[in-house]
């Protein structure tokens, strides 16, 4: 018997209120939002009305100027308390999230705690706004006149968020808004609503104007938040197939997407062979593959391509699947067992077409084990799609740059591994391969908080970190002065 199944670990499922203004409101719909291991309900997540949604873009609408007039360095000080906030509720917030969503417990508080020094790391930029002065004596029409391009908050901002990092995402869009000195409403995944509220609520507790945060739910509020007239900024991150969408309604608000990926990376035949393949396998599992630059494909040297692939195997049999909840677990499950059937499929219908497992196992409801595949080629929908799950694909090349080429030409272009010890090659990489980042020496699966993150192609427009959306989410406005 699991000691964890009968812990304290099953708290009383929460109803989540919907933030409007300083207000709490309880909707008139919910839905269940239950643990993916357990089965369990954890929490009763509002379905917005119309009429909710609208309250909520009204209170921004309504607070878009007390967001304007706030100096930096009181919107800077807020964010900073919003850190400490977060950090003191680090605990429940964490295992919200692995109750909600399967999410292995060390990464639900790695995720929390970090998602309190990207807060932080906002503060910073709330202060660091800068214009520019525009030389107006470069042409004889306009010497001896002053020019400066000011920035101003964009105002209202509509942020859309996935399942799969529901704290540290949501940070991404709060963030920048209110360090820009914007108000904000926030929908988020239906998948993983609890860790978002905690978060948000700790945020809010901070201090800012009624109405700078609020928060609606359901797929019907997404659908009017990028629509309606009182939004001036949509961020998105979700799936290529939502941000098409949202794309196509958003008119002519600004918007920032970002999407999904399928993970190339890279090795070398003068890489670290073992660090290589440490590294590709613990991030082709994490998070149990559900992070958008997920190591999916792997190219290896035609000469390193057996070693590799048994030190693959043999590093991922020595990650702890099992029980989110426990503290020793490395890999917990996927969002729901609809997710793990669909990747449950991908794989067989893969080795229905000829790819060899050289590792795999059966699916137990939600959870899935690390598989990897062999003999795979482009036409394969676990080469081709995004899987979204702990699944790694495993090529030998003798020549590199068609490869280049190859994940240039596809759709997707997030961001790209490679490991090999040639200045020249990892230049070439960089140089060839359209895609939103280069990691060298590393697997595509790497953010960090402040770095500029977003994809080209399908994978996405505008970046994130923490000085490129914080800019994204203020409008220039020139002035000369004669
Ligand atoms: P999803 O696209 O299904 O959902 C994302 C959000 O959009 C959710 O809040 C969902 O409720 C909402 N949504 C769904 N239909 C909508 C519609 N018609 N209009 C408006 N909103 C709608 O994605 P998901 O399954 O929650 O997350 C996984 C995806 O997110 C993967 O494709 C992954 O690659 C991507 N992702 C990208 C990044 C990045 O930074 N590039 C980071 C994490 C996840």
């Amino acid at each position: 018997e699991d000691p964890l199944r009968n812990s304290d670990s099953r708290e009383a499922p929460q109803f989540i209120p919907l933030i409007i203004g300083h207000e709490r409101r309880e909707s008139q719909q919910q839905h269940e939002v239950r643990d993916p291991y357990r089965g369990d309900v954890v929490a009763y997540a509002p379905i917005c009305s119309d009429a909710d949604c609208d309250a909520a873009l009204e209170a921004a609408f309504r607070a878009k100027t007390a967001m304007a007039a706030m100096p930096g360095h009181e919107r800077a000080a807020l964010l900073r308390q919003a850190a400490l906030n977060v950090e003191a509720i680090a605990e429940p917030a964490a295992r919200a999230m692995t109750r909600e969503s399967g999410k292995a417990l060390k990464d639900s508080l790695v995720e929390v705690k970090r998602s309190a020094d990207t807060l932080r790391l906002f503060a910073e930029e709330a202060v660091r706004i800068q214009g520019e002065h525009i030389p107006m004596d470069a042409t004889a029409i306009s010497a001896g006149k002053l020019g400066m391009l000011l920035r101003f908050p964009v105002g209202v901002v509509a942020a859309i968020t996935p399942f799969n990092a529901p704290v540290n995402l949501t940070a991404h869009k709060l963030g920048p808004a209110l360090a820009a000195g914007n108000s904000i409403v926030l929908k988020p995944s239906p998948k993983a609503p609890l860790s978002f509220h905690l978060f948000v609520e700790a945020v809010a507790a901070a201090g800012f104007p009624a109405g700078a945060i609020n928060t609606v739910y359901g797929d019907n509020a997404a659908a009017q938040i990028v629509k309606d007239p009182r939004v001036d900024f949509v961020s998105f991150t979700g799936s290529v197939a939502v941000g098409k969408l949202i794309r196509n309604s958003v008119g002519m608000k600004r918007v920032t997407l970002e999407l999904g990926g399928i993970g190339p990376t890279f090795v070398h035949r003068d890489a670290d062979m073992e660090v290589a393949a440490r590294t590709c396998a613990r991030n082709a599992v994490a998070v149990t593959g559900q992070s958008c630059v997920s190591v999916q494909n792997v190219f290896v040297h035609q000469d390193l391509y057996e070693v590799f692939s048994e030190a693959v195997c043999r590093e991922l049999d020595t990650i702890r699947f099992g029980d989110p909840m426990n503290m020793n677990t490395d890999v917990g499950t996927l969002i729901d067992e609809a997710a793990a059937v669909r990747v449950q499929t991908m794989i067989d219908d893969a080795i229905g077409q000829g790819a060899r497992p050289l590792r795999t196992g059966p699916r137990n409801g939600s959870q899935l084990p690390g598989t990897v595949l062999a003999n795979v080629n482009d036409t394969m929908d676990v080469i081709a799609r995004e899987i979204f799950g702990p699944v790694m694909s495993i090529r030998p090349y003798r020549e590199i740059e068609p490869h280049f080429r190859a994940i240039s030409e596809s759709p997707y272009g997030l961001q790209c591994g490679i490991f090999t010890n040639s200045l020249d090659l990892a230049l070439s990489a960089v140089r060839n391969i359209r895609t939103g980042g280069v990691i060298v020496n590393g697997t595509s699966r790497w953010r960090s908080d402040q770095m500029p993150y977003g994809g080209v192609k399908d994978s996405g427009m505008g970046r994130e970190g923490s000085r490129y959306s914080t800019q994204d989410m203020t409008e220039e406005r020139f002035v000369v002065f004669n």
